[in-house]
């Protein structure tokens, strides 16, 4: 059977210049942390990849900070940074909504911050703060007040962490330009391996470490180094800097999915539809047919999607995020984020509107 992958924002395949580095690594012996020339290679390998990491987001190599991937990158954000209270948007990942008690602030129904309920938000607490906002959402795509919210927060002394695990490789990204004072990273969102990321935080950003030992990382995050991980994450981070600028072009196969699916049912919904969104993003709601009885037929037809925020152990549970929205809770249920790569082509888009197509006919022949 072809397979039709289209869960892109879930994972993306690995890209061949990074499986190559990794591959090279692997045969290598050698702790960055030791002095021979062993280590020395080691080091010079685990700093070029820092750069590689760096020039994607603008910043300085000295601010790359090594983790296991976006979710210790996001707690390392909102608990090594201390002494502040947090204020995170509503429909923030998990692993930022579960990092620490904070304080949470609405979306409108379009699935933007409400920049008005921020500002009272740090106009009511002088207490220092630190605000948590994603540059884009992984289940609807729609991209994020960022740099406006960091001057709000900057305004009222506060800290602004951003999480662009969904937008490195999708969008150019300049940390300054966004003014974040950090930024969450994911190797594996954007063709590198699973199982490594980076925070982005200046070096002179006082940031505790959660994970202690060796004093790796600045001693923001010990531990020896994922090298091989690291180096793949360095090699995909090289080549999607190569082809950012080209990335919106997925937007018509993208484009072209959401006008056949919708034509198919009248009744569909697409939400944040009408904001400015990832390129690659579908958000599709079906009201009256579950999100799992979706996904189910579609992979029965060999077309892989996802419900709500697949990242959540394999469960399909309501999404926080259309809940956040105002999506009413029976609808919400009925949504399934697909999602498009670099690969995607036009034979992907015609299987999943015949695999989509067919379940609601059979829907439509069994209402009858
Ligand atoms: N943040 C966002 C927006 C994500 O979509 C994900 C992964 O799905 C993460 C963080 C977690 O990243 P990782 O899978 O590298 O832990």
């Amino acid at each position: 059977m072809r397979l039709a992958y289209l869960d892109w924002n879930a994972t993306a395949p690995l890209r061949p210049e990074a499986a190559a580095a990794m591959t090279e690594a692997l045969a290598r012996c050698g702790n960055p942390s030791s002095v021979h020339r062993f280590g020395r290679d080691a080091r010079r390998a685990l700093e070029a990849a820092r750069a590689q990491v760096a020039a994607l987001v603008g910043a300085p190599a000295a601010a790359i900070v090594f983790t296991s991937g976006g979710t210790e990158a996001n707690q390392l954000a909102l608990r090594g940074i201390t002494g502040r209270r947090l204020l995170i948007s509503a429909i923030e990942h998990d692993s930022v909504r579960q990092a620490a008690p904070a304080a949470i602030v609405p979306v409108t129904r379009q699935g933007v911050m409400d920049l008005a309920a921020l500002e009272r938000m740090l106009a009511a607490d002088p207490r220092p703060a630190l605000v948590s906002l994603m540059l884009a959402n992984n289940e609807t795509g729609v991209v994020q007040p960022v740099a406006e919210a960091a001057r709000l927060a900057h305004a009222h002394g506060a800290l602004l962490h951003c999480d662009a695990v969904q937008v490195a490789g999708k969008l150019p990204l300049a940390m300054e330009r966004l003014g974040a004072d950090l930024l969450t990273l994911s190797a594996h969102k954007l063709g590198g391996p699973q199982g490594v990321g980076a925070l982005v935080a200046a070096p002179e950003l006082a940031l505790a470490a959660l994970q202690t030992g060796g004093g790796q990382e600045r001693g923001r995050r010990g531990g020896t180094e994922n090298l091989p991980g690291i180096v793949g994450f360095g090699a995909a981070c090289a080549a999607a800097a190569q082809e950012v600028d080209g990335y919106a072009g997925v937007a018509h196969l993208r484009d072209a999915a959401e006008r056949r699916l919708t034509a198919i049912a009248p009744e569909a919904r697409v939400y944040g539809g009408d904001m400015a969104r990832l390129a690659n993003t579908l958000c599709l709601g079906l009201p009256g047919v579950p999100a799992a009885t979706q996904v189910m037929a579609l992979d029965l037809a060999g077309v892989m999607v996802s419900a709500g925020s697949a990242c959540s152990s394999g469960k399909v549970r309501r999404s926080h995020v259309l809940d956040a929205m105002g999506v009413p809770p029976a609808e919400a249920e009925s949504a399934i984020r697909i999602s498009l790569g670099r690969s995607t082509g036009p034979a992907d888009i015609d299987q999943l509107v015949e695999a989509w197509g067919a379940l609601y006919a059979r829907r439509q022949a069994n209402a009858a």
